[in-house]
């Protein structure tokens, strides 16, 4: 008996390290916009290889970058622009409901060629080109031949990437949290943080971030101390997970419509509060090159209400039923 001791010992010891090592907590981050800043390109490429990169098809240095991070091992997306419902500067080949499939697979055949070695694919702006379950269909049934697999950046809450995915077999995910929307240090630590505590309450999370100076800099110092339980993945190692077990996706916790998620629980059990729903960011980056990065003043502040507004999830903040800032009495 008593010489069985240590053994069991060792066993019980194998079994717990197993199990902390099949909990660990998956974070996987894309860094978009890739192919116009060639500083803060090479500075990502410098960090950690499972950071995914999404590189814009028509951007100056995209080709230039995707062998580069190809040559790392790095994962890499295609940054497809697709159309958002507010007024802006678009890129060259931006994809929109309108198009016939036709167009839309001569564009993203075309993006491919562009952005060699990608294996994925995510949308740069987009609210009205994903709201849309026809333009969606016809992104998918042209990723489909191409055995690509679809991340939704989730620019407005009545995406229809999932459903169009599905559809046509595309493996997709979703991302939770963005890094950036506010260009800080500070912010994109906090966001870090988030992404971390939302991989250990979900499995895994899923964050965007830009090629800003400032997400740079977080990055750097950030992920040398990343917690020993959260383990840095590429997108496509979610992917898989996702796949299995599909009806347990933690993916789901964030929800469509983010207003009526709380009051439909089954059986009148409480759910797990869903997390926020970050909508936004993409729909307001400008490429450095545009006349509308000189948009100033009124100009700028009537751009930002402008996208509100035609943002059907983010409009309720403009409603008359917000108590006014300016007129709150004070205490
Ligand atoms: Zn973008």
């Amino acid at each position: 008996m008593l010489k069985h001791r240590p053994f069991k010992r060792l066993i019980g010891l194998s079994l717990l390290i197993m199990s902390l090592q099949a909990s660990a907590a998956q974070l996987a981050i894309v860094i978009d916009d890739f192919g116009y800043r060639t500083k803060e390109d090479n500075q990502i490429l410098a960090l950690p290889t499972p950071i995914t990169i999404a590189i814009l098809p028509d951007s100056p240095h995209g080709q230039l970058v995707a062998n580069k991070a190809h040559q790392q091992g790095r994962e890499i997306l295609i940054h497809m622009p697709m159309k958002p419902l507010s007024q802006q500067p678009l890129e060259k080949n931006t994809l929109a409901p309108s198009m016939s499939a036709e167009e839309v697979d001569r564009i993203i055949q075309r993006a491919i060629s562009k952005v060699p070695h990608a294996t994925g694919m995510n949308n740069h702006m987009g609210s009205e080109m994903t709201s849309s379950l026809p333009g969606m269909r016809n992104v998918m049934r042209s990723l489909s031949r191409s055995n690509f697999f679809f991340l939704d950046s989730v620019t407005i809450g009545n995406t229809q990437v999932a459903k169009a995915a599905k559809e046509f077999g595309v493996p997709a995910v979703r991302r939770h949290l963005f890094l950036d929307n506010h260009q800080s240090e500070e912010e994109t630590r906090t966001q870090l943080n988030k992404a971390v505590a939302y991989a250990r309450k979900h499995g895994n999370a899923i964050a965007i971030g830009h090629p800003h100076p400032s997400t740079v800099r977080a990055l750097q110092k950030f992920l040398p101390q990343l917690p020993s339980d959260i383990e840095l993945v590429n997108v496509s190692t979610l992917l898989n997970r996702a796949q299995q077990p599909q009806e347990q996706q933690p993916l789901k916790m964030q929800p469509e419509e983010p207003k009526q998620s709380s009051k439909d629980s089954p059986n009148g059990t409480q759910t797990t509060p869903p997390a926020p729903v970050e909508i936004g960011i993409c729909e307001f980056e400008l490429p450095n090159n545009t006349s509308a990065t000189q948009l100033e003043g009124i100009h700028f502040l009537m751009f930002v209400v402008e996208s509100i507004y035609q943002d059907k999830t983010l409009r309720p903040l403009l409603s008359n039923k917000k108590p006014s800032l300016f007129t709150q009495q004070k205490p």
